[in-house]
């Protein structure tokens, strides 16, 4: 019985010190910090490149699986050097006839602890242990409209769908959502990002790890 109970404070101990030591591996810089960062690493309004790139900013409506509004107001921003990826996408995209839907792009730390409270899974979402990489500015949530119609290309799944069909690489879907599936993840990776395996809509900007997780709210960027 003694051997049971000191297993399990070893265990209890040793969990508490691994959350310990994730919690203080995790920088996160707060607004002060990111002042100083270099301008490649300083977020942009990646809405303001390109008048084709349209907003569908879901966490600044209802309408995201929360079902709460996270974000005061839509915003989209990437640091300097993902959204210069971004914007040849972007404009790669237009040649072939589409523009980028943008459903989000940098989340301020806070909001991904918010989503740890709402949602506590790290199937669906960030571990604030770990941060997401949109934290870092580097994560972007896509979709493609034909720019002649305005019309929403179809996908394998909605947005946000957490089902096997959302995986990057999910078969048996309709044809024509496996092919626009296909230019999206073509054009993106050509530009510099990662398929994220799970989420088609997902994608890094290939530096991500070297930036850093920032809890710099919408309406304190300068
Ligand atoms: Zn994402």
């Amino acid at each position: 019985m003694i051997k049971r109970i000191l297993t399990l404070l070893f265990f209890g101990f040793y969990s508490l010190t691994v959350c310990a030591q994730a919690d203080t591996l995790l920088k996160v810089l707060s607004l002060k910090e990111y002042l100083l960062l270099p301008a490649s690493g300083k977020l942009i309004d990646i809405l303001a490149l390109n008048t084709s790139i349209h907003a569908d900013i879901r966490y600044a409506t209802t309408n995201n699986f929360t079902g709460k509004q996270i974000y005061p107001y839509a915003k989209a921003l990437l640091i300097n050097r993902a959204a210069e990826a971004f914007l040849k996408a972007s404009d790669s995209l237009n040649k072939l006839g589409y523009g980028i839907v943008v459903y989000d792009a940098y989340r301020p730390y806070r909001a991904t602890v918010k989503f740890w409270e709402l949602i506590h899974n790290e199937d669906y979402v960030a571990n604030p242990s770990k941060g997401s990489r949109h934290n870092r500015g580097c994560a972007v949530d896509i979709s493609l409209y034909k720019l002649s119609t305005g019309v929403y290309l179809p996908m394998p799944t909605e947005y946000d769908d957490f089902t096997l069909n959302a995986h990057a690489e999910a078969t048996c879907l309709e044809l024509s959502s496996m092919q626009n599936r296909t230019i999206l993840q073509g054009v993106m990776t050509w530009a510099g990002f990662n398929i994220f395996p799970t989420e088609w809509w997902h994608f890094d900007f290939s530096g991500w790890p070297n930036w850093p997780v920032l809890d710099v709210s919408f309406t304190d960027l300068p």
